[in-house]
């Protein structure tokens, strides 16, 4: 028996008779996530963690001080009784777990993988609290991760109410339109999911890439819904295909849900953008993953760039997950370029860490001045000024203060540019009525409603570029208000 399966045993001995005392839990030591060596997964595009062990599993588990009040729920968006859950990890009651994850949240396999933990549930954790380190927080994250696989084989069908006779437009299928989906479906009424892109699941599938969210997850849960009776309908862009009040007044629909993203690439507004070989981020990531661009000429009809020296401008998930691709397809050196310091990085800490490790090459309180090209309008090279941090702006960030004099030039043929997402436009400009603010987001109230009656709204369109699980949050809010407003 190795030295963690005795260790377990131990304290599951313990544990099931009520002796094992918080010290002893905080003995127990943090569980790494295992991974895939940094150096071969520069060359695939497998998942790079690979997923608690069930001996694993149950010693995290078991370091839970099943705190009273468990303040790692006020820091879960949308409130999973974690220590419910984590307690039956222990106890290896699996299927309850999942039953209990799945009261609040409908994608555990997702929300396991790409949830930033560590500015939520892990961040509040007591144990984090007592060695001022939310690394040694409860890994609630992966925790979620491993019943959410386990439970991969068992799921079944959710119950579906009797037909209702309504129908329901669901525009966008990112992880806000596949919970209004499952909900509104579950209620029993006729549900019509529409796609401008060729495949179903919203930024999981065209952004996040595989070897961070493996696709056959997001493939799978989309099935389940088909399962369920849910139609998809791609290649269907709404504001051109129909109008959203072509489906709710000619084609019958009685409410729509609109999660469209926020997929509107932000660019520098520099001199050289237009060069060949600048990509926005959301360009770059659709032509990896979606499109399946690493295999070109081999399957794959979409091409892009092979690149030797890569700058990727930014310093959240985007950039990281740019920056980490642009490895995978082969590059040799990838910069990454972010005007702040380290410490002010929107990024996972954990998408930092393994972009280090593969090799990424940090390039922090420096910016591009301007882009420079070859003469063939290919890019040749970037102009860079150094920064430095000034007083704190309104987001709470300092500032960063460009260094008068401080030009620099990188050698790059591949520029990618992730500094933010905006709004999708193209709603907004063929509803008319529907009631936006200024930067293109639509305005809803606390029940997702928005200004039009039968329309509501959720997820990156109305919050602005967020996260899975807020996308996710705002899609049961809005699908229960949507169940009630189809009762009258
Ligand atoms: C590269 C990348 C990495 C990210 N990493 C993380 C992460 O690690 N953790 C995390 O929590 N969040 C992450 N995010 C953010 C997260 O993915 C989003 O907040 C979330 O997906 C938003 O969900 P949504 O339901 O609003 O729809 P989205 O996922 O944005 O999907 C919207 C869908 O609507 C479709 N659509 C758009 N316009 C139309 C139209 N007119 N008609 C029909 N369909 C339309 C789009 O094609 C898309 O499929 C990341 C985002 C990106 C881009
Ligand atoms: S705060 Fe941490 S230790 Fe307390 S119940 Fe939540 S996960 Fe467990």
């Amino acid at each position: 028996m190795t030295d963690d399966k005795k260790l377990l045993q131990e304290l599951l001995e313990k544990h099931n008779n009520g002796d094992l005392k918080p010290k002893e839990r905080y003995e127990i030591p943090p569980q790494g996530m295992p991974a895939q060596d940094a150096t071969e997964r520069r060359d695939n595009i497998d998942e790079v963690a690979t997923g608690y062990t069930e001996t694993q599993a149950r010693l995290e588990a078991l370091r839970c001080l099943q705190c009273k009040n468990a303040p790692c729920v006020a820091g879960c968006p949308v409130k999973i009784k974690i220590k419910d859950f984590v307690s039956a990890i222990a106890d290896g009651q699996y299927q309850q777990a999942l039953e209990i994850i799945k009261e609040n949240s409908l994608l555990p396999s997702v929300c396991g993988r790409v949830c930033p933990q560590e500015v939520q549930c892990q961040e509040k954790c007591t144990v984090a609290k007592r060695f001022k380190d939310v690394d040694k927080a409860v890994a609630i994250g992966r925790l979620e991760r491993f019943v959410a696989d386990w439970g991969e084989e068992n799921d079944s069908t959710p119950k579906i109410a009797p037909p209702t006779g309504k129908k329901v437009a669901v525009i966008g299928s990112g992880p806000g339109g596949v919970v209004v989906a499952t909900d509104c479906r579950r209620a029993g009424h006729d549900v019509t999911v529409f796609e401008a892109f060729h495949k179903p699941g919203g930024v999981l599938v065209y952004g996040i890439p595989e070897f961070r969210l493996p696709k056959a997850i997001v493939e799978r849960e989309i099935k389940g819904l088909e399962k369920m009776g849910v139609k998809f309908e791609c290649n269907f862009i709404v504001g051109r295909t129909r109008t959203v009040k072509q489906l709710l007044e000619e084609d019958g629909f009685d409410a729509a849900y609109i999660g469209v993203g926020a997929g509107l690439p932000r660019f520098m507004n520099i001199e050289g953008e237009q060069l060949v070989g600048v990509y926005s981020a959301n360009e770059y990531l659709t032509r990896a993953n979606l499109m399946k661009a690493y295999q070109f000429g081999e399957g794959a009809d979409t091409p892009i760039a092979v690149s030797k020296k890569v700058a990727v401008l930014g310093g959240g998930n985007v950039a990281m997950d740019a920056a980490r691709t642009a490895v995978r397809l082969g590059a040799e050196e990838v910069y990454l370029i972010y005007r702040r310091s380290e410490a002010e990085m929107p990024a996972r800490v954990e998408e930092v860490h393994h972009a280090k490790e593969e090799g990424i090459i940090f390039k922090t309180l420096q910016n591009p001045k301007r882009i420079l090209g070859d003469g063939d309008g290919y890019v040749k090279s970037l102009e860079c000024l150094k920064y430095e941090l000034g007083e704190p702006d309104d987001s709470g960030r300092r500032r960063p203060v460009p260094i008068e004099g401080s030009e620099f030039e990188i050698d790059v043929d591949t520029v990618i540019v992730a500094i933010g997402n905006g709004a999708n436009p193209l709603i907004g400009q063929t509803t008319p009525g529907l009631e936006m603010n200024k930067w293109g987001n639509i305005v809803v109230d606390e029940d997702c409603k928005t200004s039009l009656d039968g329309v509501y709204a959720g997820g990156d369109i109305v919050l602005g570029a967020a996260t899975v699980i807020l996308a996710m949050g705002q899609g049961r809010i809005a699908a229960a208000a949507m169940n009630d407003y189809l009762k009258d």
